[in-house]
């Protein structure tokens, strides 16, 4: 048996740790906050429940293994398929209802948008399934090999690397196959679902949507927070120990290895493996001499963050969906808004409207909607906005209420309370840094390549989590903790 710490009780810290004390390691997870699972947050006030992370589970499969690998599916989890995934508002007054069944989505597309773009959208979609059959195995459920990665996709199948066309933006492959405007908008906005600028991250994203479609999207009632509940539950049931406030300071190394960590209380936790649930960018930064893996990080882009409104709503919104996305009529200026250099709360951004009709997350009579857009990190300098400016957090939220007034969801006067979280406060709750929901963004062919590896350069420590191999969303981050658990073996 080994010692093994994990530093964090994120989503990937918790499967990771249910996953390691499965296999028979002593485990002890230590959680700077007073509660565990990250981004997977919850607020509760006056019979609301909000969830303020995540709000659609994808890839419901993988959720599934990490329960069923370390002891069976909890009797507390149930997933509800959605049906309509998203309800999608376009500027000029279009709406359609994104299903996951194919040939319904492509009657949908043309009866919304005209004949021929649900062809448009079964060819794009056969292109995504190659795309996911190439790079399901050897990229996202392997560890990453950096051009060893590369070059095993190559070799294996060379035709794979021609469907992912690595030097193509998502952009780009949306221009080839897909006609309407809309349509492109539809597509672009899945490269923000990794934090990203559709102009600027790979084609590879076309998977993003390819899996929602095939495997659905799914919500669990009660709320997603049940999910960072139940793994929570799992590690301790598999024999793990959680600690909370307990934040790490150092991760202790001797001869070139890591062997413990220093908790802010000054007491020291030996391990025979330490692994890093915390943002790769201050493991490196902060926790570990490592320059050379912090001076790889620094050239990535940290990715889009979020602006969250939390509205208790009075009443019955009539034509509102579970999910609900409104496009501007500009989308490129919310990425010029998002990712450039004069960085600023962007003026008319995507709006995200979660109210799941779920009675366990507010009264009756009653709707909780969480809305959220995309937003710059926290932080001073080029690229990111000072969210604890005075003022500006409650400014922003009546500005966004004021958009869906003009968008038809005149809310304002049925909001019982609202509450706002800036990425300066995810930042503070989560150890994101400035608030960047994915670590680094997939922006750039190599983008994803570039990504913190799970094994890291120092002999026994690994990295689990959003921030690094995979990437954020609760699927990838579950196969981070699978691959980190392959990689540390059995005791
Ligand atoms: C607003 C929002 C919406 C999202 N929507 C979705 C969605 O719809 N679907 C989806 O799949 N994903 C979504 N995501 C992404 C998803 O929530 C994350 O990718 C995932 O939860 C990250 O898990 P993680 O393992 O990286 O850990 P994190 O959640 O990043 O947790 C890291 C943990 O480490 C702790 N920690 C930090 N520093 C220390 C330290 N020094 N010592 C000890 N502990 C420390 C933190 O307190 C935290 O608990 C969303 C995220 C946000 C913020």
């Amino acid at each position: 048996m080994s010692r093994i710490v994990v530093i964090g009780a994120g989503v990937g810290g918790l499967a990771a740790a249910a996953r390691l004390a499965h296999l028979g390691h002593e485990v002890t997870v230590c959680e700077s906050q007073p509660q565990v699972g990250g981004k997977l947050g919850l607020y509760e006030r006056d019979g609301f429940r909000f969830d303020t992370g995540p709000s659609l589970v994808t890839l419901p499969q993988v959720l599934r293994d990490t329960f069923e690998a370390t002891g069976g599916w909890p009797a507390e989890l149930s997933l509800t398929r959605l049906a309509p995934i998203a309800r999608y508002w376009f500027a000029d007054g279009t709406t359609f209802d994104a299903t996951d069944d194919l040939d319904d989505f492509c009657a949908r597309l043309d009866t919304a948008l005209g004949p021929g773009n649900g062809d448009d959208w079964r060819r794009f979609t056969a292109r995504a399934e190659r795309i996911w059959q190439a790079t399901r195995r050897p990229f996202l459920e392997s560890p990453l090999g950096g051009a060893r990665t590369m070059a095993a996709l190559a070799l294996r199948r060379p035709q794979d690397i021609a469907a992912i066309a690595p030097a193509t933006s998502l952009r780009t492959l949306g221009r080839r196959y897909l006609r309407d405007p809309r349509l492109r908008t539809f597509l672009d906005r899945y490269a923000t679902y990794t934090g990203s600028d559709p102009r600027r991250a790979p084609a590879a994203l076309a998977v993003v949507p390819y899996v929602e479609q095939a495997f659905g999207g799914w919500y669990v009632p009660g709320g997603l927070r049940v999910i960072g509940d139940a793994l929570h539950q799992r590690a301790i049931d598999c024999g793990a120990t959680v600690l909370l406030d307990a934040e790490v300071t150092a991760i202790r190394t001797s001869a070139g290895r890591a062997d413990g960590v220093v908790l802010a209380d000054g007491r020291h936790l030996p391990a025979d493996a330490v692994v890093a649930n915390v943002d790769a960018t201050t493991v490196y930064g902060s926790l570990i001499d490592c320059a050379k893996a912090s001076r790889r990080l620094a050239r990535a882009t940290p990715s889009l963050a979020g602006f969250v409104l939390l509205l208790a709503v009075r009443g019955h919104t009539p034509g509102l969906a579970h999910h609900n996305v409104l496009f501007p009529r500009d989308y490129d200026a919310e990425f010029d808004a998002v990712f450039g250099s004069s960085a600023r709360p962007v003026p008319d951004p995507t709006l995200y409207i979660s109210a799941p009709d779920d009675p366990a997350v507010r009264p009756d009579g009653h709707e909780a909607w969480f809305v959220l857009v995309n937003a710059p990190r926290h932080g001073a300098g080029p690229g990111a906005v000072d969210w604890r400016a005075p003022g500006l957090a409650r400014s922003y939220g009546d500005h966004l209420l004021n958009l869906l007034a003009d968008r038809g969801l005149p809310v304002g006067e049925r909001v019982l309370w609202s509450q706002t979280f800036t990425p300066a406060d995810l930042e503070e709750r989560t150890g994101a840094v400035g608030g960047a929901i994915y670590g680094t963004s997939s922006n750039g062919a190599a983008a994803a390549f570039l990504r913190p590896a799970n094994r890291s350069p120092v002999p026994g420590l690994f990295l689990v989590g959003g921030s690094s191999h995979p990437g954020g969303g609760l699927p990838l981050v579950s196969l981070s903790a699978s691959i980190v658990a392959n990689l540390i073996g059995p005791a």
